[in-house]
């Protein structure tokens, strides 16, 4: 092979991932917490891992794509994690969205154990994720994103090097907050074309030809008409990207006011039971505010 991944995390987005990477020849060696997700991979040329460790031993390099920074914490710092049983490579890309802050200190201390760690959020969603056409932003040593190089290679086609450690999370939570306010300006116009009787198939493929086109009318606009709320991306992890968005302006002391008011709205999805749908059930908090 080309090369060996352990790969932890086979959710939505990191299944395609690592299957893609297998596909492309490097052999891949993944482990989840949820077993089922494990088996799932039986036919995708990835191997099963019994653990962390075992997916990392004899690793060129560990990728990790998984829901939030506890969980990065507890891969890399938890019994059998990567700071007790470091990639035999010496290198770890972690692709989940995670507080930069946290990042930064993950790194410091993997350090110490011989470890040199990027963070390396992804965008483009699962669509993405499967065809390996995924936006790839890392942070960290330029050295070691050249040695990680060929591995994204296999899972995205826009890799950049856009910082040091903590840059990579910093430009995706970027990312995320034009995407929400992005899904916030899509709901708005349909409520309102809506209202006026407007055809709204037919308002987003007439929107789609103009400037107002967007990745997210083109790849959530239809299910959000349909009222088809199915996952993709769900709402508890935009609420997740949100806070972070948020908590990195309070600390840096920079106004946010429309990612505020979004982030109000993701509230209300979630308390309406929401959390676990797709990002396009922000529309259905338009439905109660219109009375729909
Ligand atoms: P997911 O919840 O579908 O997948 C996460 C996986 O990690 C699950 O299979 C879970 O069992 C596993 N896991 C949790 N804790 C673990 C542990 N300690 N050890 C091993 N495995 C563990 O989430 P997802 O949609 O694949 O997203 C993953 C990350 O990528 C998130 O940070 C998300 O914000 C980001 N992201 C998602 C999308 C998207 O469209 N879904 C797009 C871009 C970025």
């Amino acid at each position: 092979t080309k090369g060996s991944v352990g790969f932890l995390g086979l959710g939505v987005m990191g299944r395609e991932m690592a299957r893609n990477l297998a596909a492309a020849g490097f052999g891949v060696k993944a482990y989840d917490v949820v077993p089922a997700a494990i088996d799932a991979m039986a036919e995708t040329g990835v191997t099963p891992a019994a653990s962390i460790a075992d997916a990392a031993a004899d690793a060129d390099i560990v990728i990790s794509m998984l829901p939030d920074t506890p969980q990065v914490e507890e891969v890399v710092r938890g019994d059998g994690g990567l700071l007790s049983s470091p990639p035999r490579g010496g290198l770890y890309v972690d692709m989940s969205t995670i507080a930069p802050e946290a990042t930064r200190k993950l790194a410091a201390d993997l350090l110490q154990a011989g470890v040199q760690m990027l963070d390396a959020p992804v965008s483009g969603g699962p669509v993405g994720a499967r065809d390996a056409t995924l936006t790839i932003m890392a942070g960290g040593e330029a050295a070691a994103f050249e040695r990680a190089r060929p591995f994204l290679q296999g899972m995205g086609s826009t890799i950049n090097h856009v910082g040091a450690s903590g840059a990579g999370q910093t430009v995706k939570l970027c990312n995320q907050l034009i995407c929400g306010i992005n899904l916030q300006a899509i709901c708005e116009a349909f409520a309102l074309g809506r209202a006026c009787d407007i055809d709204l198939v037919q308002m987003r493929e007439v929107l789609m030809g103009g400037s107002a086109n967007s990745w997210m009318l083109e790849n959530l606009g239809a299910a959000m008409i349909e009222g088809d709320i199915s996952a993709g991306f769900r709402i508890d992890l935009m609420m997740k990207d949100l806070r972070l968005v948020l908590g990195a302006a309070q600390q840096n002391l920079v106004p946010l006011p429309a990612t505020s008011l979004v982030t109000s709205q993701y509230i209300d999805a979630q308390a309406h039971g929401e959390g676990a749908n797709g990002n396009q059930a922000l529309f259905r908090v338009y439905d109660r505010m219109s009375g729909r």
